[in-house]
């Protein structure tokens, strides 16, 4: 009886050994707060930052409710957080948690609803590439990576956690994240965008001019997911079905544009 209990309570100290980093770590990324603590709202975003000047914060997370009312995905009932990190050790101290690659220029994890965004990393891409070419990754723009990772969030609020192609659910939250600005820019039709996509030059500045590279790949997937939603008039569910194929839709788009 006397070893039953020990040995009990030798299992209950191991487990609390165990536990404590999981709870911690759990509670970092639930609670990225605690190392990320200013807040602004705007609209349907609360945006959480670590170090930059309240006035661009607030213009940022403005920037970003736009993006995503624009969408036409955004509900206007809930707010969703974003962690915008400045400071490149915290954030790569989040990425080590997650288990994302640090140059990961944001994520999301939406089993807790949580988006975070390094700021230097977005800046740096920017940098790189002339800000070039615009509704890129390449734009630089933190609030295009913020709506973009919260695009993320959406699709899985709205469909649930189901696996989706890679061309779908990068597609799906460049479209979230780009397409009010896109209506609202008559040089950023469908059919110059594809032009962009195929022009290499348009790429060169970056590691991009190949066309497997992982920001040309998100591009053209912006363009399909606009195509079906757009032109097509699909909902997120018609695209979310497993008989509308990347080939498919990429033949459908040449052969609409085509004449244009
Ligand atoms: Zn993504």
């Amino acid at each position: 009886m006397r070893q039953t209990r020990s040995r009990r309570r030798w299992l209950i100290g191991i487990g609390a050994l165990v536990m404590a980093p999981l709870v911690g770590w759990i509670g970092v990324l639930a609670f990225p707060q605690v190392v990320c603590h200013h807040q602004v709202r705007a609209g349907v975003i609360r945006l959480y930052y670590d170090d930059m000047p309240e006035a661009a914060a607030r213009a940022l997370a403005q920037a970003v409710d736009h993006r995503l009312r624009a969408s036409g995905f955004a509900d206007s009932a809930k707010t969703v957080r974003a962690f915008l990190f400045q400071r490149p050790a915290a954030y790569g101290w989040i990425t080590r948690l997650s288990g994302v690659p640090r140059e990961a220029q944001g994520f999301n994890l939406s089993l807790i609803g949580n988006t975070f965004v390094s700021g230097p990393r977005v800046a740096a891409l920017g940098e790189q590439s002339g800000r070039r070419p615009r509704y890129s990754v390449w734009e630089g723009d933190p609030a295009h990576t913020i709506a973009h990772e919260v695009g993320h969030q959406y699709v899985v609020d709205r469909i649930g956690r189901r696996a989706l192609p890679q061309w779908k659910r990068e597609g799906l939250a460049e479209y979230m994240a780009n397409i009010g600005l896109i209506r609202a820019d008559s040089t950023a039709g469908l059919v110059s965008r594809l032009g962009v996509f195929d022009d290499d030059q348009a790429w060169s500045a970056t590691r991009g001019s190949a066309r497997n590279g992982w920001d040309r790949i998100h591009y053209e997937a912006g363009l399909l997911v606009e195509f079906l939603m757009d032109v097509r008039g699909h909902t997120l569910t018609d695209i979310a079905a497993d008989s509308v194929t990347q080939e498919g839709t990429r033949t459908a788009l040449r052969a609409w544009a085509e004449p244009r």
